[in-house]
């Protein structure tokens, strides 16, 4: 398998080149086709499975780099993961024009305003400051076309969980969702069955 095997463009497969990337992980084999045919999924993988590119390849595919608003959500437990997913999907997103922000706590809200201003149409976020946005009409949720969660167990465990399901009740659009655990207790199942629709399930 090649990622010339994937239907990508070739802003992404240079991007992907560039990165010194030659062949796709088993997550990213099985995942990036399943997300490109706009399915919901789930992806049982451990972090430093390559699991990143595998959900940052079929969004920034999806995006329009030519549409104002965020059409792309990654939430994720960490300030630090939140920091290093929006690298990563700058780093595919580069020579599409896609550009990922993120946003995490702790940091000067006013200068994370003031970087929303540059359009960025994915922001990689933790859920709290994330929340802060939205009920500053800061960050507005109505052209999200893809979401994605990002070690969906770490944030049950990091208290997370209701933060998510008032952000999921807040998009006013229709989107598609990837669930990325590495293991998948009861809350984050039934949050699947409630916001997923008929996901495919992928294990490495
Ligand atoms: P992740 O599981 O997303 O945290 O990725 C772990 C590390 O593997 C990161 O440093 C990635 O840049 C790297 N990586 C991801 N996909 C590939 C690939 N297909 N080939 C080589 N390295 C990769």
């Amino acid at each position: 398998m090649k990622f010339t095997d994937l239907n990508l463009s070739q802003d992404v497969l240079q991007a992907i080149s560039a990165m010194g990337f030659e062949e796709p992980s088993p997550i990213q084999a099985k995942a990036i086709p399943i997300a490109m045919e706009h399915k919901d999924m789930i992806g049982q993988a451990q972090t430093g499975t390559g699991k990143t590119t595998a959900f940052g390849v079929p969004l920034i595919e999806q995006i329009d780099e030519n549409r104002e608003g965020i059409q792309g959500l990654v939430l994720a437990p960490t300030r630090e993961l939140a920091i290093q997913v929006a690298e990563e999907l700058n780093r595919i997103g580069q020579v599409k024009g896609v550009r990922t922000l993120p946003i995490y706590g702790g940091q000067d809200i006013t200068r994370q305003i003031k970087a929303l201003k540059k359009r960025p149409q994915i922001i990689a976020a933790t859920p709290g400051r994330l929340m802060d946005h939205m009920k500053r009409k800061t960050i507005r949720l109505n052209q999200i076309q893809m979401v994605v969660l990002d070690e969906a167990d770490e944030m049950l465990n990091m208290g997370f969980i209701d933060d998510i399901e008032t952000i999921l009740a807040g998009i006013t659009s229709s989107y598609q969702m990837m669930l990325f655990s590495a293991t998948m207790p009861t809350r984050i199942q039934s949050l699947a069955e409630k916001y997923m629709n008929d996901p495919e399930i992928v294990k490495v």
